[in-house]
């Protein structure tokens, strides 16, 4: 049995599809055809809005969405992470509770495959029940380089209990301004690696200590008591810094890039050449306006034909898991950014990322990859 499915618009994970285009998909939610209406037949299912395939959220931290609401607005990011530290701790109820929650959330919001980062186990159980796809991205961060041994060794023992659920799971560095390079390199070369996620300029005082060797950080670490003596800041921003260090046939996921400058991606279609398309530029903006009020240069990004995909970040730095309202978002604050090529960033481009595509992003023959609907909302339909 199929349902035959048409709409006010298709979007079909590349573009909006011919008026009048019916979208056939099997009682498994695979696709088997589109079709114009004239050879669809009866039966055609119309829905007003448009139809698209699910959504890909390219970074969330479902382990920390017991914190939703609960660490205030525009605090800045050295203050969140701060307050992360010191929060994040609750019952195992409350942690597992909130995480079921939070994937309901997910997927009610049209989201079928997750970037997940993970600095712990706590989601293995509510992933192993398969409603989402999941790639878990165990993230592992040391600023001094004399940790790098002890906190690579630590890491691998989640990588390894998320590895037997789960093929799709790389360690990853959290941030520039957390890693030593002794640690990067050991995530790098690290043999089971595919795809590299990283936290990448979300506050400029990552560029002030990687230029001087100052500011916010500074005190940060002193505050906490962590050595930063090995760092040798070489007067470059931490992203022309740290990117020498990565592959270039890896694929790389920077997430924010809140303050990227066009200096920043010059150096990296450099450092990338013929292979640039592995190095995607991730937008969390509900998260950027949370925490400090700020947007990356969209348009810059774009002038320069970077890759896009879009996550929601945690409930710690949003009030909801939804990636249609990230473009809602994104459409507001960039007004001329056609909506085709938003849906893009939120569908093929994200499950191209997370290499995923053979399953998700697009209404091509063969792939499952859900249907929403969206309007004022959106609404799963497949
Ligand atoms: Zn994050």
């Amino acid at each position: 049995m199929y349902r035959k499915l048409t709409a006010t618009t298709i979007f079909n994970g590349y573009q909006f599809l011919p008026k009048d285009s019916v979208l056939l998909v099997d009682e498994n939610g695979t696709i088997v055809d589109i079709l114009p209406a004239t050879e669809a037949g009866n039966d055609v299912e119309f829905f007003e809005g448009t139809l698209s395939p699910g959504f890909i959220n390219c970074h969330c931290h479902l382990e920390l969405s017991h914190l939703k609401g609960k660490i205030e607005k525009n605090t800045g990011l050295i203050d969140f992470l701060g307050k992360i530290m010191v929060e994040r701790n609750a019952t195992d109820v409350e942690i597992s509770t909130a995480i079921a929650s939070a994937e309901t959330e997910m997927l009610q919001n049209g989201i079928v495959a997750v970037g997940d980062i993970c600095n712990n186990t706590n989601t293995i159980p509510q992933k192993t029940k398969q409603h989402l796809h999941y790639h878990n991205f165990i993230e592992v961060a040391g600023f001094p380089a004399e940790m790098a041994n002890a906190r690579f060794e630590k890491i691998l023992e989640v990588y390894h209990q998320f590895k037997t659920h789960f093929s799709k799971t790389s360690i990853v560095p959290h941030a520039p301004y957390s890693v030593s390079t002794a640690l990067l390199q050991k995530i790098v070369d690290y043999a089971d690696n595919k795809l590299i996620s990283i936290h990448n300029q979300e506050t400029i005082e990552e560029t002030i200590l990687f230029q001087k060797k100052s500011g916010g950080f500074v005190d940060f670490y002193r505050r906490f008591n962590i050595s930063m003596e090995a760092f040798e800041p070489k007067g470059k921003s931490s992203l022309q810094d740290i990117l020498p260090n990565f592959k270039i046939n890896q694929p790389l996921l920077l997430v924010h890039n809140v303050f990227t400058e066009e200096a920043d991606v010059q150096y990296a279609k450099t450092f990338y050449g013929d292979l640039i398309s592995n190095l995607y530029i991730c937008l969390c903006p509900n998260a950027n306006l949370y925490i400090s009020n700020c947007l990356p240069n969209v348009e810059m990004l774009i002038n320069n034909n970077c890759n896009f995909v879009i996550g929601t970040d945690s409930l710690a730095s949003n009030d909801q898991l939804c990636i249609y309202n990230e473009i809602n978002v994104l459409k507001k604050h960039f007004t001329f950014i056609p909506m085709e090529q938003l849906l893009q960033w939120a569908t093929i481009n994200g499950a191209r990322a997370l290499e995923v595509d053979d399953v998700y992003g697009s209404f091509e023959k063969g792939k499952t990859p859900g249907v929403v609907l969206l309007g004022d909302g959106v609404r799963r339909i497949v």
